[in-house]
């Protein structure tokens, strides 16, 4: 049985970026299937030496205003669902805002083994927002720059003991 990571958190702060750098081009072939799962991209991952399952929760981009918050909430619980572990992406550069501690929220009441990422780390300009993502209370954040492919190692040292 292999690893299955979700990854997890509102649109726009480097999910599918960070879902593009582990998957690289072995993104697996998802049946047209109806509702949520759609927008639910699964891929082979490698992060050294450790091979898992990784989830993007995409497709809220083109949601409108008022359908956005339950498509982003039904959509996160499903990939919860189907992982053994999520990795919660925040924007380190625009810091927290009230969508992440929806999803704070959910991710607590689904009890969700969560690791934290505050991505667009690279750079002085994230080390306000690192700093707020402790606020979340869950956990360390792992400082990441999905872009630049910093923070992986410490992604890869979180997640061994899981496999
Ligand atoms: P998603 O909506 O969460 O899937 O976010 P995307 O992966 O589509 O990225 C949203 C925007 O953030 C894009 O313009 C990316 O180029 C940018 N981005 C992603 N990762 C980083 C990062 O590590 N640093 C910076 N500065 N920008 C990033
Ligand atoms: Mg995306």
């Amino acid at each position: 049985m292999s690893l299955t990571l979700a990854i997890v958190g509102r649109p726009n702060v480097g999910k599918s970026t960070l879902f593009n750098r582990l998957v690289g081009k072995r993104l697996a072939l998802v049946d047209d299937q109806p509702g949520v799962t759609r927008d639910l991209r699964e891929g082979d991952a490698r992060l050294g030496d450790l091979r898992f399952t990784v989830i993007d929760t995409a497709g809220l981009e083109e949601a409108t205003d008022e359908s956005l918050q339950g498509r982003m909430r039904k959509l996160t619980e499903r990939a919860v669902e189907m992982a053994d572990v999520c990795l919660f992406v925040v924007d380190a550069r625009t810091g927290i805002t009230p969508t992440d501690e929806v999803f704070a929220e959910i991710l607590r009441r689904k009890s969700a083994r969560v690791i934290l990422a505050a991505n667009k780390a690279e750079g002085r300009a994230a080390d306000a927002g690192v700093i707020e993502a402790y606020g979340l209370g869950l956990g360390e954040p792992i400082r990441m720059s999905a872009e630049h492919g910093e923070g992986l190692s410490e992604l890869l040292a979180e997640l061994q003991p899981l496999a």
